[in-house]
């Protein structure tokens, strides 16, 4: 028997326990690790945020859930990865430290025979002063506890507004480096909806804000679409959303301070501004959760195994190379570590080999350039192709025998303008492949039969048909394995 330990229980991780159980779980134990009790579809956390959703609906009781299964669930976070073992034990193990509260603080050791990191991101807050809603002057909508706060403050504005005030809304990223640009968008046209649905959108000023070259980048370098027999960008589609519903952009820019009413923010230009605002939602950059790493003497490898963001090495070709000799190739397939062959890295948690977008920087040296996406669908490929080598790996397999590059995979986004069974609507996308591949699709690196947006009521009929669907899977409901991930 061996045990594969599966650090974080988000979507990428939980999909790997899920599948894993289905097909080895009678025959290998599983162990998940992962801080928090509760999982979170947190695609929905956007509607908990304009209060179109309560928290329970977007969460749901991890344990209970592994309880119906041969998974061990252990409410911890992962500290450090000791791939070699020590000298009293060769056995690989993890260190993990309880945050169950009746063991809170406690650490333990976990021996494993393959790991999975599917740790996702850190919230890296601390990158941009006065960023966030611990210790400073915005909201954030990535935790369904935080986006309960940001509705919290939204519906302040709003009861102001009803009382003839004035508001300015900012929404967008919050530092140079960020991704997650969707997420973002998302919000500002659900806040835009609300105001509007609670009638007081002529009071309000809303301005996005963002790291994005052109408006439509969402770190993917941009997307072609075809519609109607002709090709228009996706600069073209974001910018007429925003002028229909009245919306200021700022693009090209990097929040460098956020004071309580005042953000400070630098533009590709070299200039520097400020931008006034009441309410103010900016997503974090992200970073690796900061996981460590030993050999068997106890040296410190962290620098072999993870890359300078904290995300963990996988099979990608990470040689620095000039933008234009980037390739899809250079993209992870397996997500094995190159180091050690029973450790690998989904989602989130996996370094890229480089940005999508191009690099650029304002003239005073800072970065200003959207991080890769890798959102929800590409996680879940990754995951499946991961469990999938595993089960193949125990039964005998020398090495991974699937394969999810984002170079070559589809995504498909239905991006939330609005949440009403009748007034609602949502921006579907899709793009083929994720990371644009040039070698193939020479005119915009991407098959643009497979790529296209539109936008609508029925977007947010599937949306709302996702939120429950993905919760009714992730649940392990009778008949999820029948459900796409
Ligand atoms: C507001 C918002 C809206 C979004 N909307 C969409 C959308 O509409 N469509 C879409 O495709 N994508 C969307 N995304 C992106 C999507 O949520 C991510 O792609 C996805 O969650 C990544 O999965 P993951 O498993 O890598 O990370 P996560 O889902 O974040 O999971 C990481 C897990 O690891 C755990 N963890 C953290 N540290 C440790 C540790 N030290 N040890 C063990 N476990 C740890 C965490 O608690 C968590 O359970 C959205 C993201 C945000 C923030």
């Amino acid at each position: 028997m061996s045990r594969i330990v599966i650090l974080g229980a988000g979507i990428s991780g939980h999909t790997v326990a899920r599948y894993l159980n289905q097909w080895v779980g009678k025959q290998h134990e599983i162990v998940v690790v992962s801080p928090n009790a509760r999982w979170n579809w947190i695609p929905s956390n956007i509607w908990v945020g304009v209060g179109q959703m309560t928290e329970e609906q977007v969460t749901f009781d991890l344990a209970e859930v592994y309880k119906k299964t041969s998974v061990d669930f252990r409410q911890a976070k992962g500290v450090s990865i000791h791939p070699e073992g020590d000298t009293s034990d060769a056995r690989p193990f993890v260190t993990v430290e309880y945050t169950l509260p009746a063991k809170a603080g406690q650490q333990e050791r976990i021996a494993y025979d393959y790991l999975v990191n599917a740790t996702g991101p850190k919230l890296n807050f601390g990158a941009t002063e006065g960023l966030g809603p611990d210790h400073g002057h915005t909201v954030s909508v990535c935790t369904a506890s935080h986006a309960l706060e940001a509705n919290h403050q939204l519906q302040q504005q709003v009861e102001a507004m009803k009382r003839g005030e004035q508001r300015t809304f900012v929404i967008g990223t919050g530092h140079g480096t960020c991704t997650c640009q969707g997420a973002a968008f998302e919000y500002i046209y659900n806040v835009d909806h609300v105001l509007r649905e609670a009638g007081v959108r002529d009071q309000a000023r809303i301005v996005w804000i963002s790291n994005e070259y052109e408006l439509g980048d969402f770190g993917m370098g941009g997307v072609h679409i075809e519609r109607g027999g002709y090709i228009t960008n996706g600069k073209t589609f974001a910018e007429s959303l925003m002028v229909e519903r009245d919306i200021e952009w700022i693009v090209r820019a990097h929040v460098k301070k956020v004071e309580a009413g005042k953000i400070h923010y630098e533009t590709l230009d070299g200039s520097f501004h400020e931008l006034p605002f009441d309410f103010s939602m900016l997503i974090p950059p992200f970073a690796g959760v900061g996981l460590k790493a030993y050999d068997r003497g106890g040296e410190d490898i962290t620098a072999k195994v993870f890359a300078p963001s904290g995300f963990m090495k996988v099979d990608a070709d990470y040689t620095p190379r000039p933008y234009a000799q980037w390739s899809a190739d250079d993209w992870p397939r397996t997500y094995q570590s190159p180091v050690y062959r029973n450790l690998f890295a989904v989602g989130i948690a996996f370094a890229p080999p480089h940005l999508i977008s191009k690099p650029m920087q304002s003239t005073n040296g800072t970065p200003i350039n959207p991080a890769p996406p890798r959102t929800g669908m590409p996680s879940a490929a990754m995951a499946i192709a991961v469990a999938k080598s595993l089960r193949d790996m125990l039964a005998g397999a020398e090495k991974p025998t699937h394969q999810a590059s984002m170079a070559r995979m589809g995504a498909a986004c239905v991006a939330s303008t609005g949440s009403h069974l009748l007034r609602g609507t949502a921006a579907t996308m899709t793009v083929f492949p994720v990371v644009p591949d040039y070698r193939t699709y020479p005119e915009y690196g991407r098959d643009l039969h497979l790529t296209f947006g539109e936008i609508g009521l029925a977007g947010h009929w599937m949306k709302s048909l996702l939120h429950y669907t993905f919760i009714y899977q992730a649940k392990m409901k009778p008949g999820w394995q029948l459900l796409p991930d």
